[in-house]
Formats: structure tokens, C-alpha cells, sequence
């Protein structure tokens, strides 16, 4: 039976649940434990012996009885083992007579089986063993066997019900294990799952002790960290403990700061409204200035004009060493009207004419020639000296009014001396172009205060034979440049331009001197490819000044040209021709020619003549925008101090008086 056997449920280990289910188990069965121990089987086995004992007691009749007797004698209410005991008591002698009885009878009515509880047949107590019946008293025989039989039926009956109750018992047994079957397939299911689950749980709590394991070294990292940031915080605690404190301070002078700033705040209030009132006199005052400014221009120019248009200078060069000294009284420098304080402007040329002897043979007295100058400058004058008469003639240019220097004279006479300057770069020797262009510069620098802008864009070239030649050249072009052309900057355009020369924007004195640098280097190096030619051609350097007031939207524009004109000499008649002297003659011839075309030029504008021949010379019409009738002519005339130069001294000074005496229009700023 089910409960016998070992339960599969008891293998799992703590599963009370399912050991309480067990242990409720047997409680189910109702069957006492004695019958449950036993199979049907074995039942059937107890049985057995009465059915074999039954089966014998064919031979064993007459023993058997008593003891059937004693079965009778049983009280019913002893319970089914009193009853199943009967069988055993019996003996075989009843269960023979049965036997013997059944064969030879049919068989009666079958007795009613009797119901356990029911009442059983009255018991045959107290009744008497029978003697053995004689073999005559069959009638007593006979009742004696029915007696058996009755009593067989009843054990019969008996065991039929009992059969039945244990059919049923056997029955409500195997539902019972069916049942506990089910449900132990239900428990195994739930086993399995459980274990399903106990698996999964214990694969889980293996993933679980991984990240555990991971996590507790997370955690010793952590902890190394949070010692270290603790660590930190300590340090940054003490740190924050000493900004604090500086803070504190900070905060301190702070506060002192706003007070003083409060107190600076009303000071730069006042201060402000002060510098208001300043900057309203400021305006109204640069408005003076300005005003001012533009009534210097107009007197500086009243006093330009004053002192004439054509202003013509004469300097003597001093003896230079190895020179012969000329006689005395050969070149005097008369004193002015107000004695010798004055400024010298008379200079008198003594020269003896051998061809005009006197009778007596004695040598003629020399011819006085007095010259009237704007300026004279004898030979002790320097540089400074020449330049301080002429800055005026600088600012004019600054102005916006075209200003024209030349230097004419013969050859050696001194012009790029004062031109230029002397040798070696000597700052007291500098000439009038670098000297000019440095005051240009301050000036302007000046201006600027005043609002006013200005730019300077230098050009430097030569004229030799009529052609036109760029000193300025760099490059490949040095020194052989090729030949340039004047012409207008543009259809209708007033503004002459040379084709092919640099223009080169000019800030500072620096850049000047080095284009002045360049232009020696480029002459010195034509100088070797034809003789002297610096001394026969002119040179024109040339400064385009354009000034700007941005804030009254005023312009001018002036050029400013500082000429060193070709020597003036002329070609001694009574020398033989040979080729040298030959192409010599044609270059004078230029030179003369454009020399006499310039003094042309000086008295056509002076006579406001309908034409003026500025074509027929390239120098002339390279200067035609710096001679007109607003622009300002200065003209040096350089005169060598040696007697043998006399003619030639005569010659220029003559030319330069004719340009003295002519008064050129009244000049006009070139203003836009
Ligand atoms: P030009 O250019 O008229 O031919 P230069 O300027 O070359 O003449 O002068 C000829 C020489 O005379 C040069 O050696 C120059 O240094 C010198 N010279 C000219 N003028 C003066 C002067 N005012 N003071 C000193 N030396 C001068
Ligand atoms: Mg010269």
C-alpha cells in the first residue's frame, strides 16, 4: 500500500509544507493500522487456511464439532476480529458435515446475508454439545447438520460482508492513493519547479556573490576614494579657511575701495562736468583755432606774396681748397638800407676787360656789376641759413600752393650742394630737399592736431637731352631705366604723371634719405657710362601733398618740386670740335635751350601772356602745374667765387635778374 512505501516527498529537505502534507497522509486512510499493514493478498491467505481447513472437513466431521460449539458461544457485539476468529473454532468436523450435507441436498434458500450491526441470529448459548446420535436417529442428524449449516451460512454471510466492506475498503484505498498520486505528481511538478527555482536562485545568488564580490571591490576603490576626497576636503577646508580669511581682507580693503571709489565717483562727477565744460571750451576754441589756422594761411600767403611770387636768391660758394683766391673787392655783398643787421640782397661783380686798355697803357679800372637779389647768401652762409628763407615758402606748400625751387648755375657753381647737400651725410651739410621734407613732415605732424591729415608721395627724376629718366629705379631698371614719358594722369585731368617712375609714399625722413640714396647710386652709375652726365641734365624731385580735414570736409593739394637744373655754362665758341666735344655741344645746346624756355616760360606768365611755351621743353612741361599763376617760384642762383668763373657768374646773374623782376599773378591755394 501508498503509505508504506518511502514518499519521495521526504527528499526535499525543509520543505515543511510538504512534510506536514505527509504527515497528514495516513491520517486520511480509515482503516486501522493493523488491517493497512496488510495486502489484499495476504488476506486472501488468512482466508485461505479456513477454505482449505473447510475442504478437509469431509474426513474430519465428528471431531470438529465441539469446537463449533464454542463458535456460538460468542457474543456478536465482540466487533468483527471476534467474528473473523469463528472460522478457526469451528474445526473441521462442521465444515465436513457441511460438505457431507450440501452433496446430498439441494440447496435451500439462500439466508439473508446479515448486516453488521443488524441483529444476528439468536446465539445457541447454553446449548448442550449433542451426544453422538445413534445411526438410527437420522432425524437428529439431520437437525444437527441443518444447525451446521445455518451456522455456515451465517459465517458465510459474514465473510461476504466482510469481503465487501474490504472491496470497498480496497477500493477507497486505491482512491485514496490515486489521489495521493496525483498529488504527489503535483508535488513532484511542484518539487521540480521548486528546484527550477531553487536552481535559478542559486545561479542568481552565483550572479548575486559576483557583483557582490565586484561591488566590495567597487566599495574598496570607494572607500580609497572617499579616504583620498576626504583627504581632499581637508586640504580644500584649509585652503577655504585661508581664502576665507583673504577673502575677509579683500572684503576689507573692498569696502575701503568703495568708500574711496564713492568718494572718486563724485570727484569724476565733478571732474566730468569740469571736462564738459573744458571740451565746449575746447571746441569753441579749436573753432578759433581753426579760424586762426585759416587767417595764418591767408596772411602767411598776403606775406608770400608780399615778398612776390618769383622770388629769386643768389648764393656765392665759398673758395673750395686748391682754388685760387679771386682779388679782393672782386665780389662785394653791399649792406642793406638799415646797415649791416640787415639781411644781404645786393651783391656787385667787379670784372676787368683786358680789351678795354687806357691810353696810357695802364690796365683799365674792372666794371662794377650790381646785382639786386631777393636774398643774397655770400659764401660763409650755411645750410641752416639758406633753408630758414625758405620754410616760409614750405608752409605755403603745406597750404595747398604749388612751390617751385630751382637752383641754376653753372657747372660746380654749388646748386646740388644746395640742392642736396654736401658729401659724407654731414647733418650740418644737409641740403634743401632734405631739410624741406623733414619740415614738411613736423609740420603736417602739427597740423594733425588740428584735424588735419596729410600724405606725401615722392618722385624723383632726370632730364637729359630731352628725355626723361626715372632715379628712383630699382631692380634691373637701375641705373639704365628706361626712358619715361610725361603725360596727363588722365583725359582732362590737370595732373601730370611720368610713365614708368616710381612714385614712392614718403612718412618720415628716414625713407626720404634713402630715396635720395637711391638716386645718387643711379647717377653714379650713369656718370660712368657717360661723363658727368649729372651736370648736364636736370633733376626734378618732386613731392605730391595732399592734405585732408575730415572734419570740416576740407582738401588741398599741392606739389612742392625742388629743381636742380643742368649747369648753365656755355660752350667755349673757340674750342676745336672733335666727337666728345660734338655730342658735348648737342647736350648744352639742350640745356640751353630748355634753360632759355624756362625763363620764357617765368616771362609769359609774368607778362599773363595768352600762351605760355611750357611744350617746348620736357622740364618745363613737367613743372607746368608748379609755375602757374597760383603757384610760388623761388629761384637760386649759384655762383662760383673764383674770377675765372666771372663770365659765366655774369651770364647767371643776368638770367636770374630777368626772373627777378617778373611777378608772377597772385597766387591761389589749390583748395578743393
Ligand atoms: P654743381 O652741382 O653746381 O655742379 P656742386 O654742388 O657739385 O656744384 O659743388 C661743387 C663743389 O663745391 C662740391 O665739391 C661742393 O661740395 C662744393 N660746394 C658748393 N657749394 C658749397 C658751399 N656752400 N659750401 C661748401 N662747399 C660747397
Ligand atoms: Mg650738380
Amino acid at each position: 500500500m501508498e503509505p508504506q512505501q518511502r514518499s519521495p516527498l521526504l527528499d526535499v529537505k525543509g520543505n515543511i509544507e510538504l512534510k506536514r502534507a505527509l504527515a497528514k497522509a495516513p491520517s486520511r486512510l480509515p482503516l486501522p493500522g493493523s488491517r493497512l499493514k496488510r495486502g489484499p493478498d495476504q488476506m486472501e491467505e488468512d482466508l485461505e487456511p479456513e477454505k482449505k481447513r473447510t475442504r478437509g472437513l469431509g474426513t474430519k466431521v465428528a471431531t470438529s464439532h465441539p469446537r463449533a460449539m464454542a463458535l456460538t458461544t460468542v457474543p456478536q457485539t465482540q466487533g468483527q476480529t471476534a467474528v473473523l476468529k469463528i472460522p478457526r473454532k469451528t474445526g473441521p468436523r462442521c465444515s465436513t458435515a457441511i460438505a457431507t450435507v450440501l452433496k446430498n441436498q439441494k440447496p435451500g434458500p439462500a439466508v439473508p446475508a446479515q448486516k453488521p450491526g443488524t441483529t444476528a441470529p439468536p446465539p445457541v448459548v447454553g446449548r448442550k454439545k449433542p451426544s453422538k446420535r445413534p445411526a438410527w436417529d437420522l432425524k437428529g442428524q439431520l437437525c444437527d447438520l441443518n444447525a451446521e449449516l445455518k451456522c455456515c451460512r451465517e459465517r458465510t454471510q459474514m465473510l461476504d460482508q466482510e469481503n465487501q466492506q474490504l472491496r470497498n475498503q480496497l477500493r477507497e484505498a486505491q482512491q485514496q492513493a490515486t489521489a495521493l498520486g496525483a498529488e504527489r505528481r503535483t508535488l513532484e511538478e511542484e518539487l521540480a519547479r521548486m528546484r527550477a527555482q531553487a536552481e535559478k536562485g542559486q545561479r542568481e545568488l552565483g550572479n548575486l556573490s559576483a557583483q557582490v564580490l565586484e561591488l566590495e571591490e567597487r566599495l574598496g576603490t570607494q572607500e580609497g576614494l572617499v579616504q583620498e576626497l576626504q583627504k581632499e576636503q581637508l586640504e580644500l577646508q584649509e585652503e577655504r579657511r585661508g581664502l576665507a580669511a583673504l577673502l575677509e581682507e579683500q572684503e576689507r580693503r573692498l569696502q575701503a575701495s568703495e568708500a574711496a571709489l564713492s568718494g572718486s565717483q563724485a570727484e569724476v562727477a565733478s571732474l566730468r562736468q569740469e571736462a564738459a565744460a573744458q571740451a565746449a571750451l575746447l571746441a569753441k576754441r579749436e573753432e578759433r583755432l581753426h579760424g586762426l589756422e585759416m587767417e595764418r594761411r591767408r596772411l602767411h600767403n598776403q606775406l608770400q606774396e608780399l615778398k612776390g611770387n618769383v622770388r629769386v636768391f643768389c648764393r656765392v660758394r665759398p673758395v673750395l681748397p686748391g682754388e685760387s683766391t679771386p682779388p679782393p673787392g672782386f665780389l662785394l655783398f653791399p649792406s642793406g638800407p638799415s646797415g649791416p643787421s640787415d639781411p644781404p640782397t645786393r651783391l656787385s661783380l667787379s670784372r676787368s676787360d683786358e680789351r678795354r686798355g687806357t691810353l696810357s697803357g695802364a690796365p683799365a679800372a674792372p666794371t662794377r656789376h650790381d646785382f639786386s637779389f631777393d636774398r643774397v647768401f655770400p659764401p660763409g652762409c650755411g645750410q641752416e641759413e639758406v633753408f630758414e628763407e625758405i620754410s616760409m615758402l614750405v608752409q605755403s606748400a603745406l597750404d595747398g600752393y604749388p612751390v617751385c625751387i630751382f637752383a641754376y648755375g653753372q657747372t660746380g657753381s654749388g646748386k646740388t650742394f644746395t640742392m642736396e647737400g654736401g658729401p659724407g651725410g654731414d647733418p650740418q651739410v644737409e641740403g634743401l630737399i632734405p631739410r624741406a621734407l623733414r619740415h614738411l613732415f613736423s609740420v603736417a605732424q602739427e597740423l594733425s592736431g588740428q584735424g588735419w591729415t596729410y600724405s606725401f608721395v615722392a618722385s624723383y627724376v632726370e632730364i637729359y637731352n630731352e628725355t626723361v629718366r626715372d632715379l628712383l629705379a630699382t631692380g634691373t631698371r637701375k641705373g639704365h631705366g628706361g626712358e619715361c614719358e610725361i603725360r596727363r594722369a588722365g583725359p582732362g585731368s590737370e595732373e601730370l604723371t611720368v610713365t614708368n617712375a616710381r612714385y614712392v609714399p614718403v612718412s618720415c625722413e628716414r625713407e626720404v634719405e634713402a630715396l635720395l640714396h637711391l638716386a645718387r647710386q643711379n647717377r653714379a652709375v650713369a656718370r660712368t657710362a657717360q661723363n658727368e652726365r649729372s651736370s648736364r641734365s636736370h633733376s626734378v624731385f618732386q613731392l605730391q601733398i595732399s592734405g585732408e580735414h575730415a572734419g570740416r570736409g576740407l582738401q588741398c593739394a599741392a606739389p612742392l618740386s625742388l629743381v636742380d637744373l643742368a649747369g648753365s655754362e656755355r660752350l667755349d665758341p673757340g674750342l676745336a670740335l672733335g666727337p666728345g666735344e660734338r655730342e658735348r655741344l648737342r647736350e648744352t645746346q639742350a640745356i640751353n635751350s630748355s634753360l632759355s624756355t624756362l625763363g620764357l616760360v617765368i616771362m609769359a606768365l609774368s607778362n599773363k601772356e595768352s600762351h605760355v611755351p611750357y611744350r617746348n621743353s620736357k622740364l618745363t612741361y613737367l613743372l607746368q602745374n608748379s609755375l602757374g599763376g597760383s603757384a610760388k617760384m623761388l629761384m637760386f642762383v649759384n655762383i662760383s667765387p673764383l674770377e675765372e668763373n666771372v663770365s659765366e657768374s655774369l651770364n647767371s646773374l643776368r638770367f636770374a635778374s630777368k626772373v627777378n623782376q617778373c611777378v608772377i599773378g597772385t597766387a591761389q591755394a589749390n583748395r578743393k
